[in-house]
């Protein structure tokens, strides 16, 4: 087994970082001629370089977990089981360091990149209950002296494409159940902070998964294409925005293969006139900011309700000062950078164009943010937006949040369901009465009553609807398993001998 200290990619973490492909159990270094930078959001600094595979990089990836695939699939639901209760326990055993990369090339937080491997963890623990999650159905004397019983079965090769966002957990989303079902897996990993997914290879690797059961693949869109289109990949799960999760999904599903892609979003939280004031403005705060702002499942836009928007304005007002801003790796820090100056460049250009369409700037984050060169935008807020403004429409996965007034519940109800986006929502109120109507009626995947990021626990599967998922299934849980397998049913007979004859009707199950 291989001692972590002495493996290859531990040399990169303490510096020299030059950020390869692992292909069959070891490190590939890229011959294409194409990297890109990764870097430091807290400082500026590029602190490594990524190599971008080629097609024909891409196609030695896919070869080996093509190679890897009909040993992985032939061994026991007990020893895969085994192997991710040991992979389970490696993750667990380096959650920090797993949470070290995040925040140096991310810039969440530490105890918010605990979180992410928490959430991920999660995962992987429903994955090792794998033996029960294959479980088949059986009928028996479905005829006379018939059995019939269903079976589900790996895809093959699958791929994986994550975002930047939460470079460990969306991989684990896919990984764990993907391989627990006896698949091969390739993951195509962010370019912008792609060393986490190094480091979960070796532990994979150590947990005793074979090799070429798991790769990693760094690159664009040169990378994604030659996954999306090679014969041999079966089935392509991607997270991700919206316009690229669209092309995947199109372009994925006419190369034949199985698609899930989940996409962008913009989470309303409606808060009525008779919610607690304090715990929406906390739920807000928390959520609006949270990584900031970068998460899928962030509160991007309050819907206030009648009465409740002047006390919540006031409540939100007092709290954003107090978000401590800057470096991630400090401890008392509560918010670290965006993900690269680009975006923190687009994300404050929707305070400007707010104020220009008519919002009213609450708080400007660029009037607080640290010095120096990190991608830095402290919390801002923007009161009275339409859902015609820019900063309405856009997904600004970023600091900026807004708050639109309306007069009733219906017509908050109807802001949501008009959309575009259906990922998560939320509703803030003491009425049992008005949450289970909401509930019922409204138009998004995932919906949280006083809970303000209704990500699902691992038992269940997380999805959007409307332009947040392009699929038919969710990603983990149940549906994950369904997704990474494949059904089919077996009719079985061992008849007497002696019965046996030619019988040339259709065969009549009674
Ligand atoms: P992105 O769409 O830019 O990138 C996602 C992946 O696609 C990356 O691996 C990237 O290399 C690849 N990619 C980028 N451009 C491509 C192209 N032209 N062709 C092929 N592949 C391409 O997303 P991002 O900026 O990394 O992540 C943020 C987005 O992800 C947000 O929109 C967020 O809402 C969304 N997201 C959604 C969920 C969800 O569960 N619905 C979860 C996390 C993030």
């Amino acid at each position: 087994m291989t001692e972590l200290a002495e493996a290859p990619t531990r040399e990169r973490r303490e510096g020299t970082k030059r950020i390869s492909h692992w292909v069959a159990g070891k490190i590939l270094p890229g011959e294409s001629g194409r990297t890109g930078p990764v870097y430091n959001p807290a400082t500026g600094e590029q602190t490594g370089e990524v190599d971008f595979a080629s097609l024909e990089e891409v196609g030695r990836a896919v070869a080996a977990a093509k190679a890897a695939f009909p040993a992985w699939r032939a061994t026991s639901l007990s020893r895969r089981a085994e192997i991710m209760f040991r992979m389970r326990a490696l993750f667990d055993e380096h959650r920090d360091d797993i949470a070290r990369f995040l925040t140096a090339e991310h810039g969440k937080v530490l105890s918010d990149a605990r979180g992410e491997v928490a959430r991920g963890l999660e995962v992987v623990e429903f994955a090792c209950g794998i033996p029960h999650l294959l479980k088949g159905e059986y009928t028996e004397q479905a005829s006379t002296g018939i059995d019939v019983y269903s079976i589900r079965q790996p895809v093959g090769v699958v791929a994986g494409i994550t975002p930047f966002n939460f470079p460990a957990m969306v991989p684990m989303w896919m990984f764990a159940p993907a391989i627990a079902c006896g698949n091969s897996f390739l993951l195509k990993p962010s370019e912008k902070d792609p060393s986490a997914s190094l480091y979960l290879a070796e532990l994979v690797q150590e947990a005793g998964v074979p090799d070429g059961v798991f790769n990693v693949v760094h690159g664009d869109k040169v990378a994604v294409d030659a996954l999306l289109e090679h014969p041999d990949v079966n089935a392509v799960s991607f997270v991700g925005s919206t316009p690229i999760a669209r092309y995947v999904y199109s372009t994925a599903t006419s190369h034949g293969k199985r698609c899930q892609a989940l996409a962008g979003a913009k989470n309303h939280m409606v808060v009525l006139p008779d919610a607690d004031i304090d715990m929406a403005a906390d739920a807000a705060v928390s959520a609006g900011y949270g990584s900031a702002g970068e998460r899928c499942m962030a509160i991007s836009m309050i819907v206030a309700v009648g009465e409740a928007a002047e006390p919540l304005l006031e409540a939100i007002k007092e709290r954003i000062p107090k978000i401590k801003v800057g470096d991630g790796m400090k401890p008392d820090v509560e918010m670290g950078p965006l993900i690269t100056r680009e975006h923190r460049d687009r994300v404050a250009s929707f305070i400007d164009s707010g104020r220009e369409e008519g919002a009213t700037v609450v708080v400007d984050g660029r009037e607080n943010t640290p010095e120096g060169e990190g991608f830095f935008l402290a919390p801002s807020f923007l009161d009275h937006v339409k859902p015609d403004m820019g900063c309405y429409v856009e997904e600004i996965f970023g600091p900026v949040l807004g708050m639109t007034r309306v007069d009733t519940y219906d017509d908050a109800v109807r802001l949501v369901d008009e959309n575009s986006y259906g990922n998560g929502t939320a509703i803030f109120t003491r009425d049992g009465g008005v949450a289970r109507q909401f509930q019922f009626e409204v138009q998004a995947g995932m919906v949280g009553v006083n809970v303000p990021i209704p990500v699902p626990v691992a038992y269940y599967s997380f999805g959007g609807w409307k332009s947040s998922l392009f699929g038919d299934l969710h990603i983990y849980g149940p549906e994950g398993v369904n997704f990474y397998t494949r059904g089919k049913v077996v009719t079985s007979r061992w008849p007497d001998p002696a019965t046996s004859k030619v019988d040339l009707g259709f065969p009549q199950t009674r």
